[in-house]
Formats: structure tokens, C-alpha cells, sequence
């Protein structure tokens, strides 16, 4: 994939208007004075990117630890972004067809499996051996290696994914390839114009060294319009997580004070209530169709 990064904007495509962002030097960070959105100004070496996304890449969500209370509260977050999406889609639609793009363990697959809608994933980590083992069909090149049928798929949806990609224009496009008309999609992706992220700056849970763009809402809804899709809706989404997969995350991410914090309350928390699930607003959720059939 052509990494666009490095030459300002990449839904714009300018390179004035770019200010450096200072609060997390680590990651040299601009945001485009156009659509707002932020990005990290500079290109990642094929060794970077390998060693990022390794064998490990997942274990603080501990899967290792306890697979069975994971897979619950993500299939339990994926029905929810489906019932969400349900009221967007063209109808009456028998058994549609879902490409889940980046579908880790297969947790997506699982809860539009069990709604009714035939799964399909692409997952290049060896998470993905894990959703194929459930049975599923897992694709495991990316999105774009793939070249996959024209008009093929009712939905694809895009959890935790779209800031990974450093073009986003290029992958947007064959996204719209592949759906057919009127197909829909699905994204959640962390929101750079939240409060969370305006009042925790660098300490945002969000900034990692493999988000590469940061979208706000206008920056969403450029690169959708310019794709040519519609927007039918963008707002805030939710996900059910628990005491050790927020510690994990912590752990992994954000080490410091509030990590150790949490390190130590987790001693006095019963087992059972560090497992059970609490709904948070995490990121933000779009759902947009081909403008060719809306
Ligand atoms: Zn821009």
C-alpha cells in the first residue's frame, strides 16, 4: 500500500495548513487545518510494521487468559453495531452478505452469523487461524492484495481499523469497488474531535504508534462524500469491556500512574465483577452507502 502520509493531508491532499502537534512527540503528529483530521507525518518501514503487528499484537486483550469472556463482550459489542446498522440497509435483504475487514478472532463473523447475514473476514495477524478454526471463511492478505469480486458484498464493516491505513482514499475506493450498489458500510474509528480526546491530549488511550490517521467527524464525512458514498449517519459507538481488558489495554498503551492504579485496585475487585462487562463510549461509528443507490 503507498503510504501518502508523508506529503501532508491525505483526504485533502495538500501539504499547507499542516500544524505540528507537540503533545505526543513520540509520534510526530499533524493535523489539517481543512478537515481537521491528524496524522502521523512520516512513512513506516515494512520492519516497523512486522514487528508491530506480530504473534502478540492481541494478547492484552487476554485471549490467552480467558478466550470465553473476551468472545463474549465482543460479539456482544458487534451485535450492537449491527442493530445500528440494520435500519440503513436497502430492504428487504435475504441473508446479506458481510465482508468484516481486520476481524481479528472472528467476533463480527460470530454476530452477523448469528443475525442472520452469511461472513466473510480478512485478517493478515495469525488472530485470523483462531475465526478460521470457528468454521469461518478468513481471508489472509490484505484488502487491497486481494482484488476481490466487483459488487460482491451488501456490507462491509470496519471496526478498529481505519486508522491503521495510511491511505485511506486508495482503500475507501475498494471498498466502494467490491459493495453493491446500495451496499452499506460500517466504521468505527477512534474521534480526534471528542471530548476525551481534547481534555487527555497525549494521555488520549487512542494514540498508538499503528494509528496512523485520526479522523473527526468533518474529516470522516469528507473522505466518505469524496468516495462517493452517502453518509446516513455518524455518532458515538460503545463497546462492552471489562476490568482486564481496559487494565490490558492500559498496560500496553498508557503505562503510568493510572496503570499501576489499576494494577492494584484489581486486587481487591472479586474475579467475577473484573469479568463482567460495562458499555463505554470509546470511538465514533459511521454508516454510509453508495450514493449510487440512495
Ligand atoms: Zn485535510
Amino acid at each position: 500500500m503507498t503510504n501518502h502520509l508523508a506529503s501532508g493531508c491525505c483526504i485533502c491532499e495538500i501539504r499547507t495548513g499542516q500544524e505540528a502537534i507537540g503533545y505526543c512527540p513520540d509520534l510526530r503528529l499533524r493535523r489539517c487545518g481543512r478537515c481537521g483530521l491528524v496524522y502521523q507525518d512520516r512513512a513506516f518501514s515494512t520492519v516497523e510494521l512486522s514487528n508491530i503487528y506480530n504473534e502478540t499484537y492481541y494478547d492484552h486483550w487476554g485471549a490467552k487468559q480467558n478466550f470465553e469472556t473476551l468472545w463474549a463482550i465482543k460479539v456482544k459489542s458487534c451485535l450492537a453495531y449491527l442493530e445500528l446498522l440494520t435500519p440503513s440497509l436497502p430492504v428487504p435483504l435475504v441473508s446479506p452478505s458481510l465482508l468484516d475487514i481486520g476481524c481479528a478472532h472472528g467476533f463480527m463473523l460470530e454476530a452477523a452469523q448469528q443475525r442472520g447475514f452469511r461472513p466473510v473476514g480478512i485478517e493478515v495477524s495469525p488472530a485470523g487461524s483462531i475465526a478460521k478454526g470457528q468454521g469461518f471463511i478468513v481471508y489472509d492478505k490484505s484488502l487491497l492484495e486481494l482484488r476481490l469480486q466487483a459488487q460482491s458484498f451488501d456490507i462491509v464493516t470496519i471496526i478498529d481499523v481505519l486508522e491503521h491505513i495510511p491511505a485511506p482514499q486508495e482503500f475507501m475506493q475498494e471498498i466502494r469497488r467490491i459493495l453493491k450498489p446500495g451496499g452499506a458500510v460500517l466504521i468505527v474509528t477512534p474521534d480526534i474531535g471528542s471530548w476525551a480526546a481534547k481534555i487527555m491530549k497525549g494521555k488520549w488511550p487512542h494514540l498508538k504508534l499503528e494509528h496512523v490517521t485520526y479522523f473527526n467527524r468533518r474529516a470522516l464525512s469528507m473522505l466518505l462524500t469524496k468516495m462517493e458514498f452517502r453518509v446516513m449517519r455518524i455518532r458515538p459507538s460503545y463497546k462492552y469491556l471489562n476490568f482486564d481488558y481496559i487494565l490490558g489495554t492500559f498496560q500496553k498503551y498508557t503505562p503510568g500512574i493510572f496503570s499501576r492504579f489499576l494494577q492494584i485496585t484489581k486486587r481487591w475487585i472479586p474475579e467475577r465483577l473484573a469479568k463482567t462487562s460495562i458499555r463505554f463510549q470509546t470511538e465514533m461509528l459511521a454508516i454510509a452507502r453508495r450514493t449510487d443507490a440512495c
